[in-house]
């Protein structure tokens, strides 16, 4: 059996286990989905002619697993020409289901803080990626409030969050810190996450960061998923296209993106640049883009926006 579908289905087992201990018995599935399901996988040597598992039935199963093989809705599927390389890939980003609204009720205040504990735990005594887990001298969780109603998201810790054990605490994150404070709030009114929990090893280099592999984010993704799922925020913001990738399994590019609102399991989500490419790039019209980017956050949260807020970064 392939090892894209026995990732997928070890990924799969591991949401509905958790979901399970959250209370959750039920889940919503179309006829269709459930047939695509029944079928038998498709293996590897296989995936340039068809990267799903099974061939879906109908138009809209079809669209459901394009929206989960990573591909955007509405763009016409290209799978045989999609080399299996690329379709592996493609296949392993999120899980069915993660467009649809999250309707499990909310845990009372007492459960959701056992729950986010014991998912804490889960995360910082996990060992699926024996090459991160190698690296890494620290697992980053994620920090802040677990009832914000504003979540970032950003691609994976770095060499100063694996140090401190905590997201964005370098100097990208010491940008974010600043953008969230003029907003109004602080880091602890938000919560602060990554796609990846370790940091993604460098062998041979003595510095220097490097992007999670899809491989590394389907397995580390689920936590993320529950994170959310007990956060339940209003809104979250994508820090780059990575962080895009890894919730919407969108591959298009961040500049197309950013400035678009879109939705993650019924969660209003903005995609932005992540702030280290803000210190790449200098440009004030380059800082206002993610800054009118949170504007548009914070009247979708009703916060107050001060005339100077407004003007932030705009040339006199
Ligand atoms: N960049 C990220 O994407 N996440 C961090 O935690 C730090 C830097």
């Amino acid at each position: 059996m392939s090892s894209t579908y026995n990732q997928l289905l070890d990924a799969t087992i591991q949401h509905l286990e958790d979901l399970k201990a959250r209370g959750v018995r039920h889940l919503a599935v179309t006829p269709e989905t459930l047939r695509g399901l029944t079928q038998p996988p498709v293996m590897e040597s296989q995936m340039g002619k068809a990267a799903t598992i099974g061939a879906p039935s109908t138009a809209s199963a079809r669209k459901e697993l394009e929206v989960y093989a990573g591909t955007v809705p509405g763009a016409p599927p290209n799978l045989s020409a999609t080399p299996p390389s690329v379709a592996k890939q493609e296949t392993l980003l999120s899980l069915p289901g993660e467009t649809v609204p999250n309707t499990a009720p909310p845990l009372d205040p007492q459960a959701k803080t056992a729950a986010f504990a014991a998912l804490r735990e889960r995360a910082l005594a996990c060992v699926k990626c024996p090459h991160l887990v190698s690296s890494r001298k620290t697992v980053v969780f994620g920090v802040g409030s677990v009832d914000a109603q504003l979540m970032f998201v950003g691609e994976a810790p770095g060499a100063d969050e694996d140090e401190q054990g905590e997201p964005f605490v370098g100097k990208a994150g010491q940008l974010l810190t600043k953008i969230i404070q003029a907003t109004g709030l602080q880091r602890a009114d938000v919560y602060i996450g990554n796609i990846l929990k370790c940091r993604p090893d460098t062998p041979g280099q003595a510095a220097g960061n490097r992007k999670p592999t899809t491989d590394e984010m389907a397995t580390c993704i689920p936590f993320l998923h529950e994170q959310i799922d007990l956060i339940r925020p209003k809104v979250i913001v994508a820090l780059g296209a990575t962080a895009v990738e890894g919730l919407l399994g969108k591959t298009i590019g961040i500049t197309k993106l950013r400035g678009t609102w879109k939705t993650y399991r019924g969660i209003s989500l903005m995609p932005t640049y992540h702030p280290a490419y803000l210190l790449r790039n200098q440009a004030m019209s380059e800082k206002r883009k993610v800054w009118e980017d949170m504007l548009a956050v914070m009247e979708k949260l009703g916060m107050p926006i001060s005339p100077k807020q407004r003007n932030f970064f705009l040339k006199a």
